[in-house]
């Protein structure tokens, strides 16, 4: 009984109280599920899509002991601190090993990545010895017994893990799969997600703008943003403010689409047409979040599908899909960690930035290093959440928490560059 009118009370406070941006972060990352369902990729297709299964070596690296410089392969023996000249008994190539054992008072030219010859442990710089056609004299008091040698399994051994699942496969992993002859790799399937505008004033790039109509822009923000993460889109267009229109689409995109991102509509005034029609089908939150721009946000489900209600401002778009949605994706795509995603840094504010406490900003910047190699950010201008064109200018978010106020020149900010966010 208790737990029900607490359980009330939560929900009923999620829907008329602000939200901090990391409440409700939180409260989605605990609520999306991630894909379970997974496909063998032959290697090359592999990349930047998200591991499922651990990687194993199965040969040793190196899978023999080899030189790691061109010159001369030697045994320790011979490093008895004098200036010695030993007699070169042949070549070992890379791929080609020198057959036959050498004695001390021998040696012979060897390649990187050449095995090393039977008798020998050590290898000397070619830059290091005066040699002749068929000798090579070098001081031994300036060498170590093993040096310039990689020894079997020094990088890795048989059995030992190499990459975990959750890990989103780079350009160096394909190449660390490929040298150890694994050539398919399990990964998730990739995350279908379906978007929509809406609004009545919009009008498709290629239509005649009468007056009071502009062009749907989000649609296009939208994918490019989805393009970067690897997952596969379906875009559904432009849905007229029609309930019934609505409703189809939305229960359309619940039987295509792990996902449905919607732009438009569940600001003040609107939000109670839409609210109707999600409640029929799914359950959905309205969130107020406490962050400028894009405070209202509507997430839930409809059927098995997670829903996004974004705002229709082109700015407070592109933020919450940002700093809200991208971080549902990758985790709904079994994302561990991804490496490429260099979250913040702090930069010298050079610009006086306006603002007050109570809600996190995600103000635009030009982040660039200054004479003396320090990261300075400059304000990109007005930052009104209609104006695209001060995404376009920008190369970063300058991250302010609700707490903080008007920020000063010269003051230090944090900031989340796009490259990598991107
Ligand atoms: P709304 O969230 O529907 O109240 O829209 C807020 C503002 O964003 C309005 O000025 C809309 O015209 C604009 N807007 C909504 N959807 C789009 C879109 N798809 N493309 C460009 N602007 C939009
Ligand atoms: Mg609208």
């Amino acid at each position: 009984m208790t737990q029900t009118i607490a359980h009330q009370a939560c929900c009923a406070d999620a829907e008329s109280h602000s939200l901090t941006v990391p409440q409700a972060l939180a409260q989605i990352m605990t609520t999306v599920p991630v894909i379970q369902s997974t496909e063998k990729l032959a290697l090359r297709n592999s990349l930047g899509r998200v591991l499922a299964q651990e990687i194993t070596s199965p040969i040793q690296v190196s899978a023999y002991n080899n030189s790691s410089m061109d010159g001369y392969a030697i045994h320790s023996q011979a490093l008895d601190k004098t200036v010695k000249t030993l007699r070169v008994i042949g070549t070992a190539w890379a791929g080609r090993p020198f057959e036959g054992v050498v004695q001390v008072d021998e040696c012979t030219r060897i390649m990187t990545g050449a095995v090393i010859p039977e008798g020998t442990d050590t290898v000397i710089m070619q830059e290091h010895v005066e040699a002749t056609a068929d000798s090579m004299k070098f001081n031994t008091a300036e060498h170590q017994a093993g040096q310039n040698v990689r020894f079997a399994g020094e990088d890795l051994q048989i059995g030992q893990v190499v990459l975990q699942p959750g890990r989103v496969i780079l350009p160096p992993d394909l190449g660390l799969l490929a040298s150890l002859g694994i050539d398919e790799v399990r990964v998730k399937r990739r995350l279908r997600v379906a978007f929509f505008s809406s609004g009545d004033e919009l009008r498709s790039i290629g239509e005649i703008l009468q007056q009071g109509q502009i062009y749907d822009s989000n649609r296009y923000s939208l994918y490019g943003m989805l393009a970067r993460l690897n997952l596969d889109i379906i875009d559904m267009g432009l849905i007229p403010d029609v309930p019934e229109q609505l409703q189809q689409a939305l229960l359309e995109a619940a039987d295509n689409a792990d996902v449905l991102i919607t732009s438009g509509g569940v600001s003040v005034g609107e939000a109670d047409f839409i609210k109707e029609i999600l409640q029929q089908v799914g359950e959905v939150n309205f969130w107020r979040i406490a962050m400028k721009p894009g405070h209202p946000v509507a997430f839930g489900k409809v059927k098995n599908m997670t829903f996004f209600g974004l705002p229709g401002n082109p700015v407070s778009l592109m933020v919450t899909f940002y700093q809200i949605v991208q971080p549902a994706l990758r985790q709904m795509q079994g994302q561990l960690n991804d490496p490429t995603q260099f979250r913040v840094m702090k930069a010298r504010c050079v610009s006086k930035l306006k603002k007050k406490k109570g809600r996190a900003e995600f103000q635009r910047g030009i982040l660039a290093q200054d004479a003396q190699g320090e990261w300075t950010v400059q304000s990109s201008g007005s930052q009104g959440s209609h104006i695209l064109r001060s995404m376009t200018e920008s190369n970063c978010f300058i991250w302010l928490n609700a707490e903080q106020t008007t920020i000063e020149q010269g003051e230090w900010v944090e900031v989340q560059p796009f490259a990598g966010l991107m």
